[in-house]
């Protein structure tokens, strides 16, 4: 599944963050806990459109998507310059397909902000720049350690010396003080960059851990992008509840969604994902797809078979598909589509599959 990284200085509420997402709610009942690292934990992805197709069809069970929250530990100021910390850290993150950071909002005066530094104001500009700063120093060392090997193979292949070239302009561009993702390239830069596993090239999203009363407030954006406003306290206390005592205490807050659908849809819109769905007696499932993604690259998530022997999918958009009451509704209106191999897919589709093998 999608993997997102959780990172952010000591006591802005990471492990509070982590321990409610991957409470046994929210833990995707497919995978035994015990048999994976405490530090991972794979959540289903909450979506309300999995439960109206399910009182349609009746399956046998209800699959949605997953992502996996990997509570990486050991990002201080001056994280860096620990080879052994550093070396863990860099090995637990680089996995990840993308890096949520949890930014402190919260103004409780009992937590201190560092240790041994009591009664600070928050700073949450501060605080990401700081963890910016760790990032990007991560890098320029990952690029200084790779560069002469990188330098001498290009010597002898065009394809490297792209590379070597970029990652000698990436490194300048660290220097400056920049994060690698904002550097200009070409689609085949770009790609050769990827390579180089650098962290400042992962997609990120910030998480503001807030005070109850600042839940619904819009923030202002660090470094470009919106940060998330969620409760890690709130959201502890959720974890603990049943589900219509959770939906209950969520209005009361005059919330809809919980800080982990907020949190997971925040990076599917991030990372240009959307999902499709497989309706059938046997189960109501959600697939994760890039947007843009045509029909035959959805097929192939379900199984590489299905891509290579694709003939045609039967489409319903997911309106048409709740509205008409099914796929035979929709087929006697008119709203069941054949579409071919250039069907761009559409977030909501129900979709079948024809394939050869
Ligand atoms: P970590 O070091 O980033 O993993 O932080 P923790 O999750 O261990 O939280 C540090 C302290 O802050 C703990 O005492 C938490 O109870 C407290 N804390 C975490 N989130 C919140 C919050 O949203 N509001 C308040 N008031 N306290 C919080």
């Amino acid at each position: 599944p999608l993997s997102i990284g959780i990172v952010g200085l000591p006591n802005v509420g990471k492990s509070t963050l982590f321990t409610a997402l991957t409470k046994k709610g929210g833990l995707a009942a497919n995978y035994p806990f015990a048999t994976i690292d405490p530090n991972v934990g794979i959540v289903d992805v909450p979506d309300e459109r999995l439960g109206k197709l399910a009182e349609i069809v009746h399956p046998g069970r209800i699959v949605p998507a997953t992502v996996e929250f990997v509570d990486i530990a050991g990002l201080v100021k001056g994280a860096n310059e620990g080879e052994g910390l550093g070396n863990q850290f860099l090995a637990n993150i680089r996995e990840t397909d993308a890096i949520c950071e949890v930014v402190r909002y919260f103004t409780d005066p009992n937590v201190m902000r560092e240790v041994g530094r009591v009664g600070e104001f928050v700073d949450p500009a501060g605080d990401a720049d700081t963890i910016m700063t760790e990032l990007i120093l991560a890098d320029i060392q990952s690029l200084e350690k790779q560069l002469p090997r990188l330098e001498k193979d290009a010597k002898r292949d065009k394809e490297l010396a792209v590379k070597a070239d970029v990652a000698r302009r990436l490194l300048d561009w660290l220097n400056e003080g920049n994060r690698a993702a904002t550097m200009e390239m070409t689609d085949e830069e770009r790609a050769e960059a990827r390579g180089l596993f650098l962290l400042t090239m992962k997609p990120i999203l910030y998480v503001a851990n807030v005070d109850e009363d600042q839940l619904g407030e819009e923030l202002a954006p660090i470094d470009g992008v919106t940060p998330i406003p969620i409760c890690a306290k709130v959201e502890a206390e959720l974890s603990e509840l049943e589900p219509e005592e959770a939906a209950e205490y969520l209005a009361d807050l005059g919330l809809e969604k919980s800080g982990l659908e907020t949190l997971a849809q925040a990076a599917y819109r991030l990372l240009g994902l959307q999902s499709y769905f497989t309706a059938g007696e046997m189960e109501v499932k959600a697939w994760t797809v890039r947007i843009g993604a045509k029909a035959p690259e959805a097929a192939g998530v379900i199984h590489s078979d299905f891509e290579r022997g694709f003939i045609k999918a039967e489409v319903a958009s997911y309106g048409d598909y709740v509205a008409l009451g099914g796929e035979a509704g929709c087929k006697n209106a008119g709203k069941l589509r054949i579409e071919g191999k250039d069907y761009v897919v559409q977030d909501g589709d129900v979709m079948h599959f024809r394939f050869n093998v």
